[in-house]
């Protein structure tokens, strides 16, 4: 199923949490929103899943529409909340039968589908046991058990692995990764390489406006633009080869690496290469090209430059 977004936004009191958001993910995609804490991710997610109002926009899922239809949306919809809420007194298969006569699963089906989500997510050595008795990472295997329990097609997941240890974060991105095979999934998170490693195609959020779409690829392309290469000279003082690099015609900018004799950065012209420039230099001065090589903007780099203030 295919959710559409058309200008959401989101007042508390007078202060816009989502501004005049809009966005369209397709069936199938497993989404991130990526932005830092108060970006607006959880918000927008609770307005997805009809658990929260508009102040003004809309929302669909596939032809439903979240102020028309929200019953139609949250029975197609499976979604863990930001700190996944659970009662510490039930246990598991108990907790699992309510969920699903909650979301209507037909008496007839509770047993099975318990069954089949405890296989799922990891829990058959567990299942008997109160939730308080089970450590984090299987408080949030219950939570997607939870929203899984009613098989529904779209999954809103947000921040799923915070406060997990390391292994379990592998373990629990392995599970998305697998469910995102035949649903729509967004997930939430303020760490970067996180959505990297589960999403198809990330959504950076800041101060509740979108403020970069695409791939992990596409980002890194867009916010590269020119040529960035680190280089290394020796034969000359570094104002020396400042100065004659200065006078290349393709160069950009450069900057001297600090604490690193005849090292620099340089940024081409935009749609140009200055490899070829400064090479012949060298050779014309006799200088030694130690080094020469493209240095990639890092994913981690975009975001910072798109979230600071
Ligand atoms: P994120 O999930 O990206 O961290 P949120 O959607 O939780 O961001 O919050 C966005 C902004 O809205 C924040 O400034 C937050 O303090 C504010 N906010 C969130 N929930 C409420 C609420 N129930 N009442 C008032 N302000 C809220
Ligand atoms: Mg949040």
């Amino acid at each position: 199923m295919a959710i559409t977004v058309e200008n959401l936004t989101k007042y508390y009191g007078v202060q816009k949490a989502v501004d005049n958001v809009s966005f369209t993910i397709n069936t199938g995609e497993v989404v991130g929103f990526l932005g830092p804490n108060g970006a607006g991710k959880s918000t927008t997610m609770r307005m997805i899943t009809c658990y929260l109002e508009p102040s003004s926009g809309e929302i669909r899922l596939d032809n439903f529409s979240a102020s028309q239809q929200p019953q139609e949306i949250k029975k197609r919809i499976g979604y863990l909340p930001e700190n996944n809420p659970l009662y510490l007194d039930m246990p598991i298969v108990d907790y699992l039968r309510f969920c699903a006569e909650l979301q209507g699963v037909p008496k007839a089906e509770i047993s099975g589908r318990i069954r089949k989500m405890i296989d799922v997510v990891g829990l058959k050595l567990e299942r008997y046991k109160k939730i308080g008795e089970l450590s984090k990472g299987y408080r949030q295997r219950v939570g997607l058990a939870q929203a899984l329990i009613h098989n529904p097609e779209v999954l809103i997941l947000d921040e799923p692995t915070t406060g997990l240890d390391p292994n379990q974060i592998i373990e629990i991105r392995q599970l998305i990764r697998e469910l995102g095979k035949d649903k729509t999934v967004i997930l939430s998170s303020h760490i970067l390489p996180e959505v990297e490693a589960t999403c198809d195609r990330i959504l950076i959020i800041n101060k509740g406006k979108i403020v970069a779409d695409g791939t992990a690829e596409q980002l890194r392309s867009q916010a590269q633009g020119s040529e960035l290469l680190t280089i290394r000279i020796e034969g000359d003082t570094n104002s020396e080869i400042l100065a004659a690099l200065q006078n290349l015609e393709t160069i950009e900018k450069i900057k001297e690496v600090p604490n690193e004799e005849g090292k620099f950065l340089v940024t081409s012209k935009k749609d140009t290469s200055s490899r070829k420039d400064i090479f012949k230099l060298c050779v014309e001065k006799n200088w030694y090209l130690l080094e020469m090589h493209g240095t990639e903007t890092s994913l981690e780099d975009i975001f910072r430059q798109l979230t600071k203030n």
